[in-house]
């Protein structure tokens, strides 16, 4: 008896694996089709394909494996990782939409085109590692995506559709390399993790709703001189926008129409200065903010005050106390200067403390003070 069991289980383990070992010497779980071109194929569907990790191989029947065609794994929902490998060119419109286990994919080193909504609705998936030949990502194509955090879209690729980054709501980090001259229409729509975003020097032109209710926006950095905002490109988004200064093209007015409330920053490489008293060898100076892209100086980090570069210096001269608009002669339009200043602020400029009878506050009792100054000398003297 014992022997019998014996022989029959060592049939079926036998029959087992050889089983196993034809389906893998064969390789042909996934379902493939010959392309146009007769010498590649493609990948069809899942076959009979069981692991979740899907590795899709280079070659089938001697050829290479080029391409992933139109919806072949689209609603797949046992998938969890998906190697593609760099024989790979060309992913076909929502070839993985609506895997909703999909966490990870290595995507070729050679993929060229990635068609609609390619991943669309891959609620699961975490990353999204684009390659430098990328040219093309069809509309839609990570649409809800919403475990998604960063993307860094390489400058090989010059067209992105509508929306394809759109609804990626963890979506934080989003590095546009240089190559991309206009963002689509919604296309980082409802990114609402979204915090800062740099549009550099190529990019043109942004699209309607392109960044659409993207609430956690803060700051918006245009590096293009001049950039064409369409029709509530940043509907709902309240955010500061800083661009370029040094070209005129640049003009805040011109845009009245994307949506949200963005507060336009020029200036946007000041340095600051610490104010620095003269003394008997060396000039000093006000506290001032330098823009190095214009040449320009202002009064506040702001820069909304501009001053000349001849208002920041306080010559040796300057430190005459009483002299406080640093014209060399302690006068009435000192008094003056002083009096406006204590009721008008910063618009009359002073390059000393008003505090001249020393009572730690700067009023009127301290341009009477100034002003008997003048007219009686050291009786009343300037603290
Ligand atoms: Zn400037």
């Amino acid at each position: 008896m014992k022997k019998r069991y014996y022989h029959i289980l060592i049939a079926v383990i036998l029959a087992v694996s050889l089983f196993a070992a034809v389906l893998y010497a064969e390789g042909d779980d996934l379902s493939y089709s010959m392309n146009g071109d007769g010498s590649s194929y493609s990948v069809t569907g899942i076959g009979h394909y069981w692991d979740s990790e899907l590795v899709i191989p280079e070659s089938y029947n001697g050829l290479p494996v080029t391409s992933i065609s139109t919806r072949a794994f689209e609603q797949n929902k046992s998938i969890v990782s998906v190697y593609i490998p760099d024989s790979v060119t060309t992913i076909g419109d929502f070839a993985f939409s609506g895997c909703s286990k999909l966490r990870e994919v290595r995507l070729s080193n050679s993929l060229v085109s990635m068609g609609k909504g390619a991943f669309y609705n891959c609620t699961a998936l975490e990353n999204a590692d684009l390659n430098g030949y990328l040219s093309v990502i069809g509309d839609w194509a990570f649409w809800n995506c919403q475990r998604l955090k960063s993307v860094s879209i390489p400058g090989s690729i010059s067209s992105i559709g509508i929306g394809a980054f759109s609804g990626c709501t963890n979506l934080s980090d989003i590095r546009i390399n240089d190559g991309l001259s206009s963002l689509s229409q919604y296309l980082f729509a409802d990114c609402t993790s979204l915090r800062s975003i740099t549009l550099p020097s190529n990019v043109a032109s942004v699209g309607e709703y392109a960044f659409a209710d993207c609430y956690g926006l803060e700051e918006i950095f245009f590096r293009n001189s001049h950039v064409n905002i369409n029709g509530r490109a940043f509907y709902g988004v309240s955010a500061n926008a800083h661009y370029s200064c040094s070209d005129s093209s640049w003009n805040e007015f011109n845009f009245s129409g994307y949506g949200g409330e963005l507060r336009w920053v020029s200036h946007t490489n000041t340095v600051h200065f610490n104010a620095v008293a003269p003394s008997e060898t060396s000039p000093g100076n006000i506290e001032y903010w330098y823009c190095s892209d214009c040449g320009r100086y202002f009064a506040d980090a702001a820069c909304t005050k501009e001053i000349s570069e001849f208002d920041i210096t306080i010559s040796i001269v300057d430190a005459q106390r009483g002299d406080v608009d640093g014209n060399g002669v302690k006068n009435e339009d000192d008094v003056l200067r002083s009096l406006y200043h204590i009721f008008f602020g910063d618009a009359y400029k002073v390059n000393q403390d008003l505090d001249f009878n020393g009572d730690g506050a700067e009023n009127e009792d301290d341009v009477l003070r100034l002003l008997y100054n003048i007219f009686f000398g050291n009786d009343y003297p300037l603290s």
